[in-house]
């Protein structure tokens, strides 16, 4: 847990989030500028600043298939939808606790920007 980490403040619920899914590990939420009609951010409880500090393969597998599940409840699963991990500055990573986003409900272009 890091004190300042904007993540680790929504997973003690002390900053508001509307939350989809919650598991022993990882916390699931809308994003507060979703850039698809389905926009959610998928985090582990544990603080990890990015993909480059992350140890437990357990750990960063159940964002993936939390996302799965979310998908499937949400609707797009069978349309389909994007998973992304966002790490550092070439790839515009903002809150330095790892997350997977979670993107659907319209179609992706192909490369992303
Ligand atoms: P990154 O750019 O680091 O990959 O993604 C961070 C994401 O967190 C962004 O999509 C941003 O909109 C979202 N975000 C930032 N602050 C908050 C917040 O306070 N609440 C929620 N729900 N999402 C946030
Ligand atoms: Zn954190």
């Amino acid at each position: 847990m890091a004190d300042d980490c904007l993540f680790c403040r929504i997973v003690r619920k002390e900053i508001p989030a509307t939350l989809v899914a919650e598991t022993d590990r990882c916390i699931a939420f809308r994003d507060i500028n979703p850039q698809a009609p389905v926009h959610m951010v998928i985090v582990p409880r544990e603080h990890v600043a990015s993909l480059n500090e992350a140890r437990d393969a357990d750990l960063i597998g159940s964002l993936s298939l939390l996302a799965a599940d979310i998908a499937r409840t949400e609707g797009i699963a069978e349309a389909g939808y994007r998973t992304v991990i966002n790490t550092n500055r070439d790839a515009g990573q903002t809150v330095f606790h790892v997350h997977l986003h979670l993107l659907g409900g319209r179609a992706m272009a192909w490369p992303p920007g």
